[in-house]
Protein backbone atom coordinates (compact mmCIF):
# COMPACT_ATOMS: atom_id res chain seq x y z
CA UNK A 1 0.00 0.00 0.00
CA UNK A 2 1.86 3.07 -1.14
CA UNK A 3 1.03 6.86 1.10
CA UNK A 4 -0.38 8.17 -1.73
CA UNK A 5 -3.03 5.82 -2.04
CA UNK A 6 -4.00 6.81 1.41
CA UNK A 7 -4.74 10.41 -0.16
CA UNK A 8 -2.11 12.38 1.41
CA UNK A 9 -0.88 15.79 -0.41
CA UNK A 10 1.66 15.36 -2.58
CA UNK A 11 4.36 17.05 -1.08
CA UNK A 12 4.15 15.07 1.65
CA UNK A 13 4.27 12.81 -0.35
CA UNK A 14 7.62 14.02 -1.94
CA UNK A 15 9.23 13.76 1.82
CA UNK A 16 8.14 10.81 2.94
CA UNK A 17 9.99 9.62 -0.45
CA UNK A 18 13.28 11.27 0.31
CA UNK A 19 12.98 9.13 4.07
CA UNK A 20 12.57 6.24 1.71
CA UNK A 21 9.12 5.27 2.75
CA UNK A 22 7.89 4.00 -0.11
CA UNK A 23 4.77 1.56 1.47
CA UNK A 24 3.20 1.62 4.54
CA UNK A 25 4.38 -0.70 7.37
CA UNK A 26 1.57 -2.86 8.83
CA UNK A 27 1.04 -0.61 11.89
CA UNK A 28 1.11 2.70 9.25
CA UNK A 29 -1.70 0.26 7.36
CA UNK A 30 -3.75 -0.30 10.38
CA UNK A 31 -3.72 3.01 12.27
CA UNK A 32 -3.54 5.96 9.47
CA UNK A 33 -6.62 5.57 7.79
CA UNK A 34 -8.59 5.68 11.20
CA UNK A 35 -6.99 8.10 12.29
CA UNK A 36 -7.71 10.10 9.35
CA UNK A 37 -11.23 10.02 10.13
CA UNK A 38 -10.75 11.06 13.48
CA UNK A 39 -11.22 7.85 15.58
CA UNK A 40 -9.16 7.45 18.65
CA UNK A 41 -6.34 5.11 18.36
CA UNK A 42 -5.04 2.36 20.67
CA UNK A 43 -1.78 1.04 19.29
CA UNK A 44 0.05 -1.89 20.66
CA UNK A 45 2.88 -1.77 18.35
CA UNK A 46 7.11 -1.92 19.55
CA UNK A 47 9.55 0.22 18.73
CA UNK A 48 10.97 0.24 15.14
CA UNK A 49 7.78 -0.27 13.71
CA UNK A 50 6.44 2.93 12.11
CA UNK A 51 4.61 3.78 14.69
CA UNK A 52 6.14 7.47 14.50
CA UNK A 53 5.16 8.18 11.19
CA UNK A 54 1.73 5.89 11.91
CA UNK A 55 0.31 8.73 14.22
CA UNK A 56 2.07 12.28 13.08
CA UNK A 57 1.20 11.80 9.52
CA UNK A 58 -2.49 11.52 9.80
CA UNK A 59 -2.21 15.12 12.24
CA UNK A 60 0.01 16.75 9.97
CA UNK A 61 -2.06 16.05 7.07
CA UNK A 62 -4.67 17.23 8.81
CA UNK A 63 -3.09 20.23 9.93
CA UNK A 64 -2.13 21.28 6.16
CA UNK A 65 -6.17 20.24 5.23
CA UNK A 66 -6.92 23.15 8.07
CA UNK A 67 -4.42 25.61 8.18
CA UNK A 68 -5.14 28.48 11.14
CA UNK A 69 -3.34 31.32 12.11
CA UNK A 70 -0.84 30.58 14.51
CA UNK A 71 -2.09 32.01 18.03
CA UNK A 72 0.82 33.18 20.98
CA UNK A 73 1.53 30.13 22.89
CA UNK A 74 -1.42 27.93 21.41
CA UNK A 75 -0.61 24.28 20.61
CA UNK A 76 -2.66 22.31 18.08
CA UNK A 77 -1.20 18.76 18.08
CA UNK A 78 0.89 17.36 21.08
CA UNK A 79 2.65 14.75 21.28
CA UNK A 80 3.93 13.39 24.85
CA UNK A 81 7.43 10.65 25.12
CA UNK A 82 8.72 9.64 28.04
CA UNK A 83 12.19 10.51 27.02
CA UNK A 84 14.53 13.42 26.08
CA UNK A 85 15.85 11.51 23.18
CA UNK A 86 12.56 10.19 21.70
CA UNK A 87 10.83 13.46 21.86
CA UNK A 88 14.04 14.79 20.00
CA UNK A 89 13.78 12.02 17.42
CA UNK A 90 9.74 12.44 17.45
CA UNK A 91 10.22 15.97 16.26
CA UNK A 92 12.78 15.51 13.60
CA UNK A 93 11.11 12.78 11.80
CA UNK A 94 7.55 15.43 11.73
CA UNK A 95 10.40 17.92 10.65
CA UNK A 96 11.13 15.22 7.97
CA UNK A 97 7.92 14.26 6.49
CA UNK A 98 6.42 18.52 6.25
CA UNK A 99 9.92 19.26 4.50
CA UNK A 100 8.01 20.85 1.57
CA UNK A 101 4.66 22.29 3.91
CA UNK A 102 4.08 24.80 5.78
CA UNK A 103 3.95 23.26 9.47
CA UNK A 104 6.05 24.59 12.70
CA UNK A 105 6.96 21.71 15.27
CA UNK A 106 8.81 21.81 18.32
CA UNK A 107 10.37 19.35 20.70
CA UNK A 108 10.89 21.06 24.52
CA UNK A 109 12.10 18.59 27.18
CA UNK A 110 14.19 19.06 29.96
CA UNK A 111 18.07 19.41 30.41
CA UNK A 112 18.32 22.12 28.20
CA UNK A 113 17.21 26.11 28.97
CA UNK A 114 13.50 27.03 29.49
CA UNK A 115 14.22 30.64 27.88
CA UNK A 116 14.92 28.84 24.18
CA UNK A 117 12.01 26.62 24.29
CA UNK A 118 9.57 29.40 25.57
CA UNK A 119 10.61 31.62 22.65
CA UNK A 120 9.86 28.84 20.30
CA UNK A 121 6.18 27.94 22.16
CA UNK A 122 5.34 32.10 22.40
CA UNK A 123 5.19 32.11 18.50
CA UNK A 124 2.72 29.67 18.79
CA UNK A 125 2.78 25.97 17.00
CA UNK A 126 1.16 22.97 15.05
CA UNK A 127 2.76 20.17 16.65
CA UNK A 128 4.63 20.39 20.39
CA UNK A 129 6.61 17.40 21.31
CA UNK A 130 7.06 17.10 24.76
CA UNK A 131 8.30 15.33 27.70
CA UNK A 132 6.00 15.80 30.54
CA UNK A 133 7.67 17.27 33.09
CA UNK A 134 9.33 20.02 31.11
CA UNK A 135 5.65 20.48 29.70
CA UNK A 136 4.49 21.13 32.99
CA UNK A 137 6.63 23.23 33.71
CA UNK A 138 6.05 25.78 30.97
CA UNK A 139 2.55 25.10 31.71
CA UNK A 140 2.78 26.26 35.21
CA UNK A 141 4.59 29.40 33.89
CA UNK A 142 1.56 30.00 31.40
CA UNK A 143 3.97 29.67 28.20
CA UNK A 144 2.03 27.24 26.87
CA UNK A 145 -2.00 27.18 26.04
CA UNK A 146 -3.54 23.81 25.04
CA UNK A 147 -6.89 25.69 25.30
CA UNK A 148 -7.53 24.74 21.79
CA UNK A 149 -5.77 21.49 21.41
CA UNK A 150 -6.89 19.22 18.08
CA UNK A 151 -4.79 16.32 18.62
CA UNK A 152 -2.98 14.63 21.21
CA UNK A 153 -0.53 11.60 20.97
CA UNK A 154 1.34 9.41 24.14
CA UNK A 155 4.22 7.56 22.26
CA UNK A 156 5.30 4.58 24.31
CA UNK A 157 2.86 5.55 27.01
CA UNK A 158 3.94 2.23 29.17
CA UNK A 159 7.19 3.80 29.74
CA UNK A 160 5.57 6.75 30.84
CA UNK A 161 3.82 4.89 33.51
CA UNK A 162 7.42 3.51 34.33
CA UNK A 163 8.89 6.22 34.93
CA UNK A 164 6.59 7.35 37.14
CA UNK A 165 4.65 10.30 34.80
CA UNK A 166 1.02 9.40 36.13
CA UNK A 167 0.71 12.39 38.18
CA UNK A 168 2.12 15.06 35.19
CA UNK A 169 -0.31 13.45 32.47
CA UNK A 170 -3.14 13.75 34.66
CA UNK A 171 -2.06 17.80 35.57
CA UNK A 172 -1.61 17.95 32.03
CA UNK A 173 -4.98 16.51 30.62
CA UNK A 174 -6.59 18.59 33.88
CA UNK A 175 -5.82 21.47 31.68
CA UNK A 176 -7.47 20.21 28.69
CA UNK A 177 -10.74 21.74 27.77
CA UNK A 178 -11.14 20.54 24.47
CA UNK A 179 -11.80 16.95 23.29
CA UNK A 180 -8.98 16.15 20.79
CA UNK A 181 -8.70 13.19 18.73
CA UNK A 182 -6.49 11.01 21.22
CA UNK A 183 -3.79 8.52 19.83
CA UNK A 184 -2.11 6.06 22.21
CA UNK A 185 0.62 4.11 21.34
CA UNK A 186 2.59 1.21 23.64
CA UNK A 187 4.43 -1.93 23.73
CA UNK A 188 3.27 -3.46 26.51
CA UNK A 189 -0.29 -3.46 28.19
CA UNK A 190 -0.68 -3.72 31.84
CA UNK A 191 -3.75 -3.17 34.15
CA UNK A 192 -2.77 0.33 35.38
CA UNK A 193 -2.04 0.70 31.10
CA UNK A 194 -5.54 -0.25 30.52
CA UNK A 195 -7.37 2.05 32.96
CA UNK A 196 -5.54 5.07 31.59
CA UNK A 197 -6.18 4.65 28.11
CA UNK A 198 -10.37 3.77 29.47
CA UNK A 199 -9.89 7.31 30.63
CA UNK A 200 -8.33 8.73 27.79
CA UNK A 201 -9.52 7.42 24.56
CA UNK A 202 -13.22 7.46 23.62
CA UNK A 203 -14.20 4.71 21.74
CA UNK A 204 -10.87 3.84 20.34
CA UNK A 205 -10.16 1.76 17.12
CA UNK A 206 -7.88 -0.94 18.45
CA UNK A 207 -4.62 -1.90 16.91
CA UNK A 208 -1.81 -4.75 17.30
CA UNK A 209 0.87 -5.36 15.04
CA UNK A 210 2.28 -8.02 16.63
CA UNK A 211 1.36 -10.41 19.26
CA UNK A 212 1.74 -8.51 23.24
CA UNK A 213 5.71 -8.43 24.35
CA UNK A 214 6.70 -9.84 21.40
CA UNK A 215 10.35 -8.85 19.76
CA UNK A 216 10.67 -8.60 15.67
CA UNK A 217 11.18 -11.35 14.18
CA UNK A 218 14.06 -10.41 12.42
CA UNK A 219 16.43 -10.48 15.39
CA UNK A 220 18.61 -13.55 16.39
CA UNK A 221 18.58 -14.11 20.13
CA UNK A 222 21.32 -15.71 21.58
CA UNK A 223 22.65 -16.17 25.63
CA UNK A 224 26.56 -16.10 26.92
CA UNK A 225 26.52 -17.94 30.11
CA UNK A 226 29.57 -16.13 32.11
CA UNK A 227 30.78 -14.82 34.74
CA UNK A 228 29.78 -11.49 36.33
CA UNK A 229 33.87 -10.87 36.42
CA UNK A 230 34.04 -11.73 33.19
CA UNK A 231 31.68 -9.96 31.16
CA UNK A 232 33.92 -7.08 30.18
CA UNK A 233 36.24 -9.43 28.55
CA UNK A 234 33.67 -11.29 26.95
CA UNK A 235 32.60 -8.15 25.08
CA UNK A 236 35.99 -6.70 24.21
CA UNK A 237 36.28 -10.59 22.77
CA UNK A 238 33.47 -10.93 21.32
CA UNK A 239 33.60 -7.12 19.56
CA UNK A 240 36.54 -7.96 18.40
CA UNK A 241 36.98 -11.43 17.04
CA UNK A 242 33.26 -10.96 15.32
CA UNK A 243 34.46 -7.79 14.15
CA UNK A 244 31.29 -6.13 15.63
CA UNK A 245 31.03 -2.72 13.89
CA UNK A 246 28.23 -0.96 15.50
CA UNK A 247 27.01 -2.21 19.16
CA UNK A 248 24.68 -0.69 21.54
CA UNK A 249 25.51 -1.66 25.33
CA UNK A 250 22.60 -2.21 27.83
CA UNK A 251 23.72 -1.85 31.96
CA UNK A 252 21.88 -1.72 34.46
CA UNK A 253 23.62 1.27 36.41
CA UNK A 254 25.55 4.39 35.83
CA UNK A 255 28.65 3.30 37.51
CA UNK A 256 28.64 0.12 34.87
CA UNK A 257 28.71 2.51 32.02
CA UNK A 258 31.26 4.52 33.24
CA UNK A 259 33.83 1.79 34.26
CA UNK A 260 32.47 -0.12 30.81
CA UNK A 261 33.60 3.08 28.58
CA UNK A 262 36.72 3.32 30.71
CA UNK A 263 38.04 -0.50 30.06
CA UNK A 264 37.04 -0.86 26.19
CA UNK A 265 38.82 2.29 25.29
CA UNK A 266 41.71 1.01 27.06
CA UNK A 267 41.31 -1.91 24.84
CA UNK A 268 41.11 0.17 22.11
CA UNK A 269 37.35 -0.13 21.04
CA UNK A 270 36.26 3.45 20.61
CA UNK A 271 32.76 3.58 23.08
CA UNK A 272 30.76 6.59 24.09
CA UNK A 273 28.62 6.85 27.15
CA UNK A 274 24.72 7.41 27.43
CA UNK A 275 23.02 7.77 30.39
CA UNK A 276 20.96 9.78 32.81
CA UNK A 277 23.62 11.77 34.69
CA UNK A 278 25.20 13.01 31.80
CA UNK A 279 24.01 16.36 30.18
CA UNK A 280 21.68 16.51 27.08
CA UNK A 281 24.51 17.61 25.11
CA UNK A 282 26.43 14.65 26.17
CA UNK A 283 24.10 12.53 25.53
CA UNK A 284 22.96 14.05 21.52
CA UNK A 285 26.69 14.08 21.07
CA UNK A 286 27.61 10.52 21.95
CA UNK A 287 24.21 9.61 20.01
CA UNK A 288 25.57 11.48 16.79
CA UNK A 289 28.90 9.65 16.99
CA UNK A 290 27.55 6.53 17.46
CA UNK A 291 24.99 6.99 14.84
CA UNK A 292 27.61 8.23 12.01
CA UNK A 293 30.68 5.30 13.37
CA UNK A 294 32.56 7.83 15.06
CA UNK A 295 32.20 5.44 17.59
CA UNK A 296 32.12 1.57 17.60
CA UNK A 297 29.97 0.97 21.10
CA UNK A 298 27.46 3.25 22.69
CA UNK A 299 27.35 1.95 26.48
CA UNK A 300 23.50 3.21 28.01
CA UNK A 301 21.38 2.54 30.66
CA UNK A 302 17.52 1.83 29.99
CA UNK A 303 15.89 4.86 30.35
CA UNK A 304 18.21 7.28 28.69
CA UNK A 305 18.43 5.00 25.11
CA UNK A 306 14.44 4.58 25.51
CA UNK A 307 12.63 4.95 21.71
CA UNK A 308 16.50 5.53 20.36
CA UNK A 309 16.22 4.99 16.68
CA UNK A 310 19.22 3.91 15.16
CA UNK A 311 18.65 3.31 11.47
CA UNK A 312 20.37 -0.28 10.73
CA UNK A 313 21.34 -1.17 14.45
CA UNK A 314 22.97 -4.75 14.01
CA UNK A 315 23.74 -5.76 17.02
CA UNK A 316 22.49 -4.94 20.98
CA UNK A 317 24.26 -6.54 23.84
CA UNK A 318 22.99 -6.57 27.29
CA UNK A 319 25.74 -6.60 29.27
CA UNK A 320 23.32 -6.77 32.48
CA UNK A 321 19.69 -8.80 31.88
CA UNK A 322 16.95 -6.33 33.05
CA UNK A 323 15.72 -6.65 36.18
CA UNK A 324 12.27 -7.05 34.74
CA UNK A 325 11.63 -9.22 31.67
CA UNK A 326 9.53 -6.99 29.66
CA UNK A 327 12.33 -4.83 29.41
CA UNK A 328 14.44 -6.97 27.36
CA UNK A 329 11.61 -6.59 24.82
CA UNK A 330 12.00 -2.55 24.76
CA UNK A 331 16.05 -3.24 25.04
CA UNK A 332 16.15 -5.38 21.84
CA UNK A 333 13.28 -3.26 20.01
CA UNK A 334 16.29 -1.10 18.73
CA UNK A 335 17.49 -3.85 16.39
CA UNK A 336 16.26 -5.47 13.76
CA UNK A 337 13.76 -2.40 13.04
CA UNK A 338 12.13 -2.22 9.74
CA UNK A 339 12.54 -5.90 8.68
CA UNK A 340 16.17 -5.61 9.00
CA UNK A 341 18.24 -8.12 10.33
CA UNK A 342 19.18 -7.70 14.17
CA UNK A 343 21.61 -9.48 16.73
CA UNK A 344 20.22 -9.62 20.62
CA UNK A 345 22.51 -10.95 22.61
CA UNK A 346 22.60 -11.51 26.68
CA UNK A 347 25.36 -11.90 28.78
CA UNK A 348 23.93 -13.71 31.63
CA UNK A 349 25.85 -14.61 34.65
CA UNK A 350 24.49 -17.04 37.32
CA UNK A 351 22.76 -14.40 39.31
CA UNK A 352 20.92 -13.61 35.67
CA UNK A 353 19.35 -16.89 35.02
CA UNK A 354 15.90 -16.55 36.62
CA UNK A 355 15.24 -13.36 34.44
CA UNK A 356 16.53 -15.38 31.37
CA UNK A 357 13.96 -17.45 32.21
CA UNK A 358 11.11 -15.08 32.79
CA UNK A 359 12.57 -12.99 29.26
CA UNK A 360 11.94 -16.85 27.41
CA UNK A 361 8.29 -16.61 28.96
CA UNK A 362 7.19 -13.31 28.49
CA UNK A 363 9.11 -13.59 24.24
CA UNK A 364 7.82 -17.32 24.02
CA UNK A 365 11.12 -18.89 22.70
CA UNK A 366 13.62 -20.33 23.69
CA UNK A 367 17.12 -18.32 23.55
CA UNK A 368 20.08 -20.34 22.23
CA UNK A 369 22.83 -20.68 24.53
CA UNK A 370 26.21 -20.17 23.11
CA UNK A 371 29.09 -21.28 25.81
CA UNK A 372 32.58 -19.69 24.80
CA UNK A 373 35.51 -21.81 25.85
CA UNK A 374 37.59 -20.14 28.37
CA UNK A 375 34.50 -18.29 29.73
CA UNK A 376 32.33 -21.15 31.41
CA UNK A 377 30.44 -20.11 34.42
CA UNK A 378 31.42 -21.73 37.47
CA UNK A 379 29.07 -23.76 39.01
CA UNK A 380 25.85 -23.14 36.59
CA UNK A 381 24.90 -26.27 35.96
CA UNK A 382 23.85 -26.86 39.32
CA UNK A 383 22.31 -23.78 39.86
CA UNK A 384 20.29 -24.37 36.83
CA UNK A 385 18.60 -27.50 38.26
CA UNK A 386 18.04 -25.97 41.78
CA UNK A 387 16.13 -22.99 40.22
CA UNK A 388 14.04 -25.38 37.74
CA UNK A 389 12.86 -27.23 40.68
CA UNK A 390 12.10 -24.03 42.54
CA UNK A 391 8.16 -23.07 41.03
CA UNK A 392 8.31 -19.99 43.73
CA UNK A 393 10.89 -18.08 41.48
CA UNK A 394 8.28 -18.72 37.95
CA UNK A 395 6.05 -15.92 38.49
CA UNK A 396 8.86 -13.81 39.90
CA UNK A 397 7.72 -9.96 39.03
CA UNK A 398 9.24 -6.53 39.53
CA UNK A 399 10.66 -4.01 37.70
CA UNK A 400 13.66 -2.16 38.03
CA UNK A 401 16.20 -0.12 35.98
CA UNK A 402 18.77 2.37 36.52
CA UNK A 403 17.86 4.09 39.72
CA UNK A 404 19.39 7.76 38.52
CA UNK A 405 16.96 7.51 36.02
CA UNK A 406 13.76 7.13 37.41
CA UNK A 407 11.32 8.99 40.23
CA UNK A 408 12.28 8.47 43.86
CA UNK A 409 9.41 6.58 44.52
CA UNK A 410 10.03 4.02 41.79
CA UNK A 411 14.08 3.93 43.05
CA UNK A 412 12.75 2.95 46.69
CA UNK A 413 10.22 0.32 45.46
CA UNK A 414 13.20 -1.62 42.80
CA UNK A 415 15.61 -2.01 45.38
CA UNK A 416 13.09 -3.34 47.79
CA UNK A 417 12.16 -5.86 45.30
CA UNK A 418 16.46 -5.94 44.12
CA UNK A 419 16.97 -7.09 47.47
CA UNK A 420 14.15 -9.12 47.99
CA UNK A 421 15.44 -11.16 44.90
CA UNK A 422 18.40 -11.15 46.06
CA UNK A 423 17.46 -12.72 49.15
CA UNK A 424 15.70 -15.76 46.97
CA UNK A 425 19.17 -16.31 45.16
CA UNK A 426 20.94 -16.49 48.52
CA UNK A 427 18.70 -18.78 49.63
CA UNK A 428 18.65 -20.74 46.33
CA UNK A 429 22.52 -21.30 46.40
CA UNK A 430 22.64 -22.52 50.06
P1 LIG B 1 9.64 4.13 14.44
O1 LIG B 1 8.98 2.85 14.91
O2 LIG B 1 8.66 5.20 14.16
O3 LIG B 1 10.75 4.54 15.35
O4 LIG B 1 10.31 3.79 13.00
C1 LIG B 1 11.36 2.87 12.86
C2 LIG B 1 12.17 3.12 11.61
O5 LIG B 1 11.43 2.79 10.44
C3 LIG B 1 12.59 4.57 11.44
O6 LIG B 1 13.92 4.57 10.99
C4 LIG B 1 11.67 5.09 10.38
O7 LIG B 1 12.27 6.16 9.66
C5 LIG B 1 11.46 3.88 9.51
N1 LIG B 1 10.16 3.87 8.80
C6 LIG B 1 8.96 4.24 9.28
N2 LIG B 1 8.00 4.07 8.36
C7 LIG B 1 8.60 3.57 7.25
C8 LIG B 1 8.15 3.18 5.96
N3 LIG B 1 6.86 3.26 5.61
N4 LIG B 1 9.07 2.71 5.08
C9 LIG B 1 10.37 2.61 5.43
N5 LIG B 1 10.87 2.96 6.63
C10 LIG B 1 10.00 3.43 7.54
Amino acid sequence: MSFSSQSFSPEIVRALTECGYEKLTPIQQQAIPHARRGQDILANAQTGTGKTAAFSLPIIQQICDNPKQRNRFNVRALILAPTRELAAQIAKNIEDYTKYVSLNVAAIYGGTKMSSQEKKLEQGLDILVATPGRLLEHMELNNVSLANLEFLVFDEADRMLDMGFISDIRMIMSDIRTQPQTMLFSATFSSQMNKLSNELLRKPKRISVSPENATAETVAHVVYPVDEDRKRELLSELIGKKNWKQVLVFVNYKETANELVKELKLDGIKAVLCHGDKAQSARRRALDEFKEGKARVMVATEVAARGLDIQGLPHVVNYDMPFLAEDYVHRIGRTGRAGQEGHAVSFVSREEELTLLQVEKLIKQRIRRIQLAGYEPANRDALLQKMHTKSAFKDRSGRTNNPTDQSDAERRARLRRAVLNKSKITKLKK
